[in-house]
């Protein structure tokens, strides 16, 4: 595993973060920041490679700044699959939209950063190393207050990961059920694969 950063690669870093500092509101793209960072602890102890999992943390919400009608419009002109979840709660869709933005407009070639973006909202069976990393990164970083069992999960994903990405997947389905929202099929069967 590679643990050092490159210089090219510091420079590639340092542009997208300029870039979605002018993307995003200062909110979200402090959220990004957050989870590169919490990511890349992650990958110190699990072995991950450190550059892609900055970048896949750095790009993870690039699209976040589309409103719902933005996404569904860029989705459908470029041919991206809208499943029945998507189509009532198009917000979803950052993620894989996120991912085509990755590929070509910050020209990302590495299929597992482009997957981790992709799935970082719902997950998927059988996620790679650094798809669980981001995943779990993306709920645990350290701006996040409202998910009951985050010390837990944020003490867990240092010591086992598949057992914080168990908890994780089991925290936003409950959430999602107690707020009446729509549980995406994958993100159930996500957790049915883990549990
Ligand atoms: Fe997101
Ligand atoms: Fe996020």
């Amino acid at each position: 595993m590679k643990s050092n950063l490159g210089k090219e690669e510091l420079e590639k870093l340092k542009e997208i973060d300029e870039e979605l500092r002018k993307n995003l509101k200062e909110s979200r793209y402090r959220h990004t920041v957050s989870v590169a960072h919490t990511a890349a602890c992650l990958a110190m102890v699990y072995n991950a490679p450190l550059y892609d999992t900055m970048l896949a943390g750095l790009l993870h919400d690039c699209a976040k700044h589309l409103s719902d009608e933005e996404l569904l419009k860029h989705c459908r002109k470029k041919n991206i699959s809208i499943n029945s979840v998507e189509e009532k709660n198009p917000a979803l869709l950052h993620a894989r939209y996120g991912a085509y933005l990755a590929e070509n407009k910050y020209k990302v070639k590495d299929k597992d950063v482009l997957s981790a973006i992709e799935f970082h909202t719902t997950g998927r069976p059988g996620m790679t190393l650094l798809e669980k990393i981001i995943y779990i990164a993306d709920f645990m970083e350290p701006y996040r207050n409202q998910a009951p069992n985050l010390s837990e999960i944020r003490k867990l994903a240092f010591k086992d990961l598949n057992e914080a990405l168990k908890l994780t997947l089991k925290s936003v389905i409950e959430y999602l059920d107690s707020n009446k929202m729509p549980v995406d099929e994958i993100t159930q069967k996500t957790y049915d694969y883990y549990r």
